[in-house]
């Protein structure tokens, strides 16, 4: 039975095991494009039922990553609030004897799969539990033997249009039967899902393919409570370079990690719409807006979707650039010690056009905001200069930009004065390379003169004198 609801809900439904994964959070933000396209319910639920493995800490991330994001829900839950919904449903599947309770040891399980994979065969329960007698149960229920609810699998194929795939099938007498709890307070997630997919009246399913063999176990449970059923889309997987499923061999994987190295949300957004979604045509920015307003699931593709840091790369520097120097100075904040929010704006110009994270902005600039440098003196000699050349050279600058009036303070100015001294003799870098390495203490930075205009006339000179010191 398929549901024709009128309002479309969809949810995002995170496990806090771990870090919000980019994989994940491509579920999201389809989700989010999806509902938002259509005028539908965003709907976040936080899937904690497995208790060993679910932090407040990962919670935490996922959702501040997803505010980060700017995927704002409609609604939210938490799994572990609905217990009493759970055992409801799940006392009715066993009272109709469509779930039942399975006293099999985990040593007895655990001989069963190996026989199975002895012979070759499919690691199915092997429904030894399936048809105790009332009184076997209440037995050893009394004996205090421990038991899990396994969920009565009917034996039938299992079919469902997948949005994204087409017509998938399964055929359930190759699942089993499945366990759906540990106890009545204790679910597992295919039974969770499907209570909440149903009474949190889910129209559109969209999660990663990874899930896709759930699907099966889970229209199984929905046919035997009496559920509708939403529409499934399952998402190609994310992929590394190396085409195997992205993960921590490939590098970073939570957006969070890829906030601390200053990664800007327009990118993320953009660059994960398109793993996976392609629209078709040469168009490659795409702001939130226009993905909600273009997204549409038929042009999200069956095939892996591979990641590529170039790409996200590119597209941070392109997001990067389009900030006015006020706001990427904020963003820039807290990769720097500088309070002097001019001086910030200023060193940071210098750096916009080629800045491709923002956490790269502490290695290119801190040495604007520092009191004094430290460096090997090598580093002041240009070529075969010796010490004595580069002393002359550094006092001959002090005395003209001594002479320099504080308003002429410039760029232009510097360059109009000191290009002719450099060009007297036949290579300018005896005067321009002292110059610089003294302004900086770096073998590559911005230009001598752009770098004197952001130090200020009484930084440019007492680091001349520092750097005249040392030789
Ligand atoms: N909680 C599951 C996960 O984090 C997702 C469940 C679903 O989308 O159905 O992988």
């Amino acid at each position: 039975m398929t549901n024709e609801l009128k309002e479309i809900r969809v949810r995002f439904a995170p496990s806090p095991t771990g870090k919000l994964h980019l994989g994940n959070a491509r579920a999201a933000l389809f989700n989010f494009f999806f509902a938002k396209h259509i005028g539908g319910k965003f709907i976040l639920r936080i899937e904690d039922t497995d208790l060993e493995r679910s932090t407040l800490e990962f919670e935490d991330d996922i959702i501040e990553s997803l505010t980060w994001l700017g995927l704002e829900w409609d609604e939210f839950y938490r799994q572990s609030a609905r217990i009493e919904t759970y055992a409801k449903y799940l006392g009715k599947l066993l009272n109709d004897g469509k779930a039942y309770r399975c006293f099999c040891t985990e040593e007895e399980l655990e001989k069963e799969r190996q026989g199975q994979i002895d012979g070759g065969s499919l690691q199915i329960y092997s429904g030894k539990c399936r048809n105790l007698s009332e009184e076997e149960i209440k037995k050893n229920l009394a004996e205090g033997k421990k038991s899990i609810i396994r969920f009565k699998s009917p034996s039938q194929k299992v079919r469902f249009v997948d949005l994204i795939r087409g017509e998938v099938e399964f055929d359930s007498s190759l699942i089993g039967d499945f366990s759906i709890a540990k106890d009545l307070v204790t679910p597992l997630y295919n039974f969770a899902v499907v209570i909440d997919d149903f009474e949190m009246k889910i129209s559109h399913v969209i999660r990663g393919e990874d899930h896709i063999s759930n699907t099966p176990k889970q229209i199984l449970l929905q046919e035997a409570l009496n559920f509708s059923q939403p529409k499934y889309a399952h998402l190609p997987i994310m992929l590394g370079p190396d085409r195997t499923k992205l993960s921590k061999r490939h590098g970073d994987t939570s957006v969070s990690d890829y906030i601390q190295q200053g990664y800007l949300p327009e990118t993320l957004i953009n660059f994960m719409a398109l793993l996976g979604w392609n629209p078709g045509g040469e168009k490659e920015i795409y702001s939130m807006n226009e993905l909600i307003k273009d997204f549409s699931l038929d042009k999200v593709q069956k095939g892996g979707a591979i990641f590529n840091i170039q790409r996200l790369d590119y597209l941070n520097g392109v997001y990067i650039r389009q900030k006015s120097l006020d706001e990427l100075a904020e963003l820039c904040r807290p990769y720097l010690t500088t309070t002097d929010k001019e001086q910030l704006k200023k060193a940071i110009s210098l750096y916009q056009e080629r800045l491709k994270k923002l956490s790269e902005i502490t290695e290119l600039t801190e040495f604007f905001f520092k009191d004094a440098l430290e460096y090997d003196k090598g580093l002041l000699i240009w070529k075969d200069m010796t010490n004595g050349e580069v002393k002359e050279v550094l006092d001959k600058l002090d005395k003209i930009l001594c002479d320099v009036e504080d308003k002429a303070w410039n760029k232009a100015k510097l360059e109009e004065i000191l290009m002719p001294e450099a060009e007297k003799g036949n290579d300018r870098g005896r005067l321009l390379w002292p110059l610089r390495a003294a302004l900086t203490g770096k073998k590559a930075s911005a230009g001598p003169f752009e770098v004197a205009e952001v130090l200020g006339k009484e930084k440019t000179l007492d680091r001349i004198r520092q750097a005249r010191a040392m030789l």
